[in-house]
């Protein structure tokens, strides 16, 4: 994998989206099938734990000896979701959370298709932390211990309130991420915490039910 030369961009693409979407969120219930995504914290960190990279991400400098080693992989906008500028991480994920990622976008899309709904991606709003930028995080957003589970490189936040580069909010769309979400959740291929101040789904994926890359690209092939 090749790397820009230090420092490593922020910005995945060019969308001037805000990193944290606490602001302006619907606050009015408007997700309650959102509820349903309740893995505790405790459950995160758990099987953030066991990531592939065996321990947290210290700093900038040791995340890039992970990119370097090809533990850690650029997470670029893919088919079904955008990846939005983000302050207090980095669009770094493992090669398993880059390969769900890939399997939830295609699900998504396809569910948007049979049910009718018109297409506009999701978006991901963070991803790996160092034990710096957690500390930056803490001072703005008190709630940001649960945020611990993105030092392993297997945790990512997916906004419910925003889809598409337009950043609309959609109930049908949501919908149907929900359900993709869901039949990723039923598998135990991730774990799912209903973030409503944070406007985000909260997600770790569990490695270990993850397949290897030749059987999810011959799944794709299939579709
Ligand atoms: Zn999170």
């Amino acid at each position: 994998m090749t790397m820009t030369k230090n420092p490593i961009h922020y910005a995945a693409i060019a969308l001037a989206i805000p990193a944290l979407m606490s602001f302006g969120t619907p606050d009015n219930g408007a997700c309650a099938s959102c509820k349903k995504f309740d893995d505790g914290v405790a459950k995160h960190k758990e099987v953030a734990k066991s990531s592939s990279i065996g321990g947290p991400v210290k700093n900038y400098s040791v995340l890039k000896n992970y990119v370097s080693s090809n533990k850690l992989v650029r997470l670029n906008s893919g088919n079904g979701y955008l990846v939005s500028k983000m302050n207090y991480s980095y669009p770094y994920v493992t090669a398993k959370a880059h390969q769900f990622i890939e399997e939830l976008g295609q699900s998504y899309m396809a569910k948007c298709k049979e049910k009718g709904v018109a297409y506009l991606p999701f978006i991901i709003t963070s991803a790996t932390r160092t034990k710096e930028s957690v500390a930056k995080l803490t001072r703005v957003n008190p709630n940001a211990i649960q945020e611990s589970a993105h030092l392993y490189g297997t945790t990512i936040d997916i906004s419910w309130v925003r889809f598409g580069a337009e950043q609309k909010h959609s109930q049908k769309n949501l919908n149907v991420l929900i359900d993709a979400l869901m039949d990723m959740r039923d598998k135990e291929t991730c774990f799912v915490k209903f973030e409503r101040k944070q406007a985000c789904f909260h997600i770790t994926v569990n490695e270990s039910k993850i397949g290897d890359d030749e059987e999810v690209t011959n799944q794709m092939a299939v579709r």
